[in-house]
């Protein structure tokens, strides 16, 4: 299927295509919480040649030595994230157009996860970055 995306102000969209079978996790890392101000943020990882930016300029940020989280410079939106060696693009559930398309599948850094934030579903939790992770 082919989906769709864009920030919270519509200066930055995205599209890709995806099978339905790529990982989808919540992340509870540091990172994504300090990039989100939000206790987990959920991704979609896709192949590279798979994404595509088709409206605006994502702003990038080097958020540790092998990844780059990109995000809109005029509302602040973080919408995706690469690596260096190209392996996958981490896209933001939230920011799709039909954010209920894609579920995630499994918890990513679980051993971050915010003691005031319950996980009560059955998914399988990775203390650390799931198998496929940036
Ligand atoms: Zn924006
Ligand atoms: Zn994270």
């Amino acid at each position: 299927m082919q989906l769709t995306g864009a920030c919270l102000c519509n200066a930055i969209a995205y599209e890709f295509s995806c099978t339905g079978n790529e990982v989808a996790d919540y992340c509870h890392c540091r990172q994504c919480q300090k990039s989100s101000g939000a206790p987990i943020l959920p991704w979609v990882q896709v192949p590279p040649q798979n994404f595509r930016i088709t409206r605006g300029h994502a702003k990038p940020y080097a958020s540790s030595t092998h990844s780059t989280r990109w995000f809109c410079p005029d509302c602040g939106t973080p919408l995706y994230m690469t690596d260096h060696a190209n392996r996958s693009v981490g896209i933001t559930l939230g920011t799709l157009d039909t954010p209920n398309a894609v579920h995630p599948t499994v918890h990513g850094w679980a051993s971050e996860r915010l003691t005031w934030f319950q996980i009560t579903d059955d998914l399988p939790r990775y203390p650390q970055a799931p198998p496929y992770d940036l």
